[in-house]
């Protein structure tokens, strides 16, 4: 089923686990991340890059080992966006509200 804007409801608890997922992996990783938006624009272009290389991958190896590649891949471009949207969203009531 399909909302009316394209997202199948199938897919849409996937989806946020998948966020969540990742998110918990970033934290582990990094731990909570806050940096001006140079740092984030670096950090997603270098995760937007990593991702093409994927498709790249993907695309000279069709198998569902990549494809799993690519989606983990822009998996991390969402959450690294998200992040970036919470960041802004925090920085406009610190500063603007
Ligand atoms: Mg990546």
């Amino acid at each position: 089923m399909k909302l009316k804007d394209g997202i199948d409801l199938r897919h849409w608890n996937k989806l946020t686990e998948m966020l969540f997922a990742e998110r918990n992996r970033q934290i582990n990783k990094f731990g909570v991340q806050e940096w001006d938006s140079h740092k984030w624009n670096s950090i997603l272009t270098e995760e937007v890059g990593e991702f093409a290389q994927s498709i790249i991958d993907y695309d000279s190896n069709e198998s569902a080992e990549s494809l799993d590649h690519v989606i983990e891949e822009i998996t991390q471009v969402s959450m690294v966006a998200i992040n970036i949207l919470d960041c802004l969203l925090q920085k406009k009531e610190e500063e603007y509200l």
